[in-house]
């Protein structure tokens, strides 16, 4: 068995979390390979070292005294290894950096982060250090060369059955260290889990996975036990976010499962998240319900136009061209709307229907503002007839106003628009009808 294990900024924001680390790791001899984000928030008046050292950059450009700020850094460094007892020698390294930083690139500067973090780490557990910039492999246009990350894999294996190695960085052919996108330490843990074929890859956080609701709206929401990736992707994007969207790319085809859990309560279940999971009937119907508020509808009417070419086309050019994402396209017989959300057309809504009215020269156009979006989502859903009527039934029951209905052709959710007034009511009623119904069935 082997599982990649990845620690993220706040499991290793201090020598508290490095000693929970230790433990995780010492408590299974399958997690042989570690990775780690940089030491991030302490409590909430604290701040990420990444986010200092983005900060620390652009002081130097703009001319500002960094060194202040650059202590501040080291001395989160220092703290972690004078309260641990380390004896990896960091000073004269941070000293060189300091001398040197002006001259260092953007991206180098701030993988620094990861690469001390990774140091006083591997030192802790009593593991070699590995640096990301000798192991992973990117090309020019910061695409990821597995192949290449595998022979170099090998090589350092041959050494070593057991290291650290930062994330969130690589290098390009030319050596020079290239960044991820920001919470990139997600991607490292993927790669790796790929090339050296592990059983699993433990995404270590501050939270135990996924609930099946959001915790502000439903009382004690049920956790996710197992999750597919696309059913993630509805969830998240609809604004539950724990993993960084790439993380899935690189192992999604060999289905290696990634479990979420929680550094500061080892003992939850966490949540598995896998390309596909069989079918088990103790599965629940739905897996979980996410919302967004503050959905804009731009409603276009136009008679006859079933029989027209190209109007949806045109109404849609000029979203596109003010480089607006839509959202759903919900249509009738001579009507459709365009769902946008409401921040992405804030200061340009009435240039967006006046150019409309322009290009689609519609019967009639109307503006809808405040629609909250919520999405059903479980891939269990398209099996099961009935499912949507009994949303829909426990919905108009209870008094709320359906406005827009949308489902994905691979119906694993449902989507509805409500009023935003009553989106915390909408979300509390689905879960109720749905777990209720599974409550009575499991007993
Ligand atoms: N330290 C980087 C960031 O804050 C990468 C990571 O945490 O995964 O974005």
């Amino acid at each position: 068995m082997l599982k990649i294990t990845k620690f993220g900024g706040s499991s290793v924001a201090d020598a508290g979390q490095f000693r929970k680390v230790k433990d995780i790791i010492e408590s299974d001899p399958a997690r042989r390979f570690v990775v780690v984000s940089a030491a991030g928030r302490k409590g909430p008046k604290d701040n990420k070292v990444t986010d200092l050292l983005y900060l620390c950059h652009a002081h130097i450009e703009y001319h500002v005294d960094y060194l202040p700020l650059f202590q501040l850094i080291e001395e989160r460094f220092l703290e972690i290894k004078r309260e641990l007892g380390l004896s990896t020698p960091i000073e004269a390294e941070l000293k060189q950096m300091e001398t040197r930083l002006p001259e260092l690139s953007l991206d180098e500067l701030v993988s620094r982060g990861e690469y001390f973090t990774a140091k006083l780490m591997a030192d802790f557990l009593g593991f070699p250090f590995v640096d990301a910039k000798d192991v992973i492999s990117m090309r020019y246009d910061g695409s990821f060369n597995y192949e290449d990350t595998s022979e170099r894999l090998k090589g350092i294996l041959a050494g070593c059955k057991q290291f650290v190695i930062p994330g969130f960085y690589g290098s390009t052919p030319d050596g020079r260290i290239r960044v991820m996108t920001r919470g990139g330490s997600d991607i490292t843990g993927s790669i790796l889990a790929r090339c050296l074929h592990a059983d699993v890859y433990e995404n270590w956080t501050d939270v135990s996975g996924f609930l099946m609701a959001d915790p502000r709206i439903v009382k004690n929401p049920k956790n996710i036990e197992r999750i597919t990736y696309s059913e993630l992707r509805e969830l998240s994007y609809m604004g539950a976010s724990v993993l960084h969207e790439d993380a899935v790319f690189p192992i999604r085809k060999c289905n290696i499962p990634i479990h979420i859990l929680n550094t500061n309560r080892p003992q939850d279940p966490g949540t598995i998240i896998m390309d596909s999971i069989e079918n088990d009937p103790s599965d629940s119907l739905i897996t979980g319900i996410a919302g967004k508020k503050d959905f804009v509808a731009v409603e276009i009417y136009q008679k006859h136009m079933s029989n027209a070419v190209g109007v949806i086309r045109r109404a849609l050019s000029v979203f596109e061209k003010y480089n607006v994402s839509v959202e759903h396209i919900p249509s009738g017989i001579d009507s459709f709307s365009v769902v946008v959300q409401g921040s992405d057309v804030r200061s340009n809504i009435y240039d967006i229907l006046s150019e409309i009215r322009e290009t689609v020269k519609p019967d009639d156009i109307r503006l809808v503002e405040g629609i909250a979006l919520i999405a059903t989502v479980g891939r269990n859903m398209s099996a099961r007839p009935g499912t949507s009527g009994r949303l829909f039934a426990a919905l108009g029951n209870s008094g709320v106003n359906i406005r827009m209905i949308a489902q994905g052709s691979d119906e694993i959710n449902i989507i509805v628009g409500v009023e935003n007034k009553d989106f915390e009511k909408a979300i509390s009623i689905i879960y109720k009808n749905f777990m209720e119904e599974e409550e009575q069935l499991q007993s």
